[in-house]
């Protein structure tokens, strides 16, 4: 490579050169800070808006597959379901979620997918296993006479009204190990490894890996490390931005999207596409997000629509910018 020398720059030259680095750094911060209170206002607007949730056509859908099991979803199943918030209440030894890395962001974000409703639902033993408090989940689901005064089925029965809550449910309470983390790395089956985004590794066939694998074997770095049958992993320094909504994605919001594809592929034994008729996991997690979103009033969480771009580097903040200001003239933001 040629290095060319460059001649010093005027002090002009460099006092202009640091002014507009400046100006650049402000606005960055200005969006960053505008986009966040955008968020948090959207937030407080969906909590508002929580409480007249009655007569939403999702929940409606959502009672009748529960009635008749018409997609033939076995999670949906009462039995079932009762069962997932019974081990969500008391976590039984060999299942549930666990969090690693930074567990106080990862418990934030859970608190986010519970809805803020209750901020001590969400319970960590020592060594980062989450459980559900059942006195917040009773008051987090309106029933004034505590968690006693119902009985499994009922409860049950009323977490499936909210996407959030029934989704811990499924992960906290159900029959497989989920491993979260937040950091820079995460432990694989073969070591750390670098996140660049967010990561979702499990054991199962993954028509995306396997074929382009020897043996159709996945690596030991695409797999969940040992003891765990999937690794949700996110960096916590990576923002998503969704072209279609103009909006900063909440990074909790991508969590839900990564629990609810990991638990379709463990529980519902999808691959990750779809395929014919067959809807893979990746679509079940969009319409999750897409009844999560009808749920808590469109406000705090960005509808699934279109691409999401990663922002990771300065450069890609810059790219976003560029974008936002000229969409027809700039460089098209990188999409994933
Ligand atoms: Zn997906």
């Amino acid at each position: 490579m040629i290095f060319k020398k460059l001649h010093p720059p005027s002090k002009w030259k460099l006092a202009r050169h640091l002014a507009l680095q400046t100006a650049m750094a402000l606005l960055q911060s200005a969006l960053a800070l505008l986009l966040a209170a955008f968020a948090s206002a959207s937030i407080a607007r969906a909590q508002v808006a929580a409480g007249a949730r009655s007569g939403d056509n999702t929940q409606i859908r959502r009672l009748c597959m529960m009635c008749s099991g018409a997609d033939g979803a076995p999670v949906d199943d009462p039995a079932t379901l009762s069962f997932n918030v019974s081990g969500a209440i008391e976590p039984r030894a060999d299942r549930g979620l666990w969090l690693s890395g930074d567990r106080a962001t990862a418990t934030a974000h859970l608190r986010w997918i519970a809805g803020k409703k209750s901020p001590g639902l969400i319970e960590l033993d020592g060594n980062g296993r989450v459980s559900v408090n059942a006195r917040e989940l009773a008051a987090a689901l309106g029933i004034h006479g505590g968690i006693d005064s119902m009985n499994l089925q009922q409860i049950a029965s009323l977490v499936a009204f909210d996407e959030g809550l029934l989704l811990l449910a499924q992960v906290t309470g159900g029959p497989y190990r989920y491993l979260l983390h937040v950091g820079e790395t995460a432990p694989t089956l073969g070591g750390e490894v670098k996140v660049t985004s967010a990561l979702n590794l499990d054991n199962r066939y993954d028509n995306r890996i396997n074929p382009r694998r020897r043996g159709g074997q996945k690596l030991k770095v695409e797999r969940p490390p040992e003891g765990f049958d999937v690794l949700i992993a996110i960096n916590p320094s990576v923002g998503w931005f969704n072209l279609h909504d103009r909006q900063v994605m909440p990074a909790a919001q991508v969590i839900f999207h990564e629990l609810a594809e990991s638990q379709a592929r463990l529980v519902l034994g999808l691959d990750y596409l779809s395929s014919g008729d067959d809807r893979g996991a990746h679509q079940v997690a969009i319409d999750r997000e897409t009844i999560l979103e009808r749920q808590r009033g469109g406000r705090s969480v960005v509808k699934p629509i279109g691409s999401n771009i990663v922002l990771a580097s300065h450069n890609d903040w810059l790219r976003l910018f560029d974008w936002l200001l000229n969409p027809k003239g700039a460089e098209s933001p990188l999409e994933y």
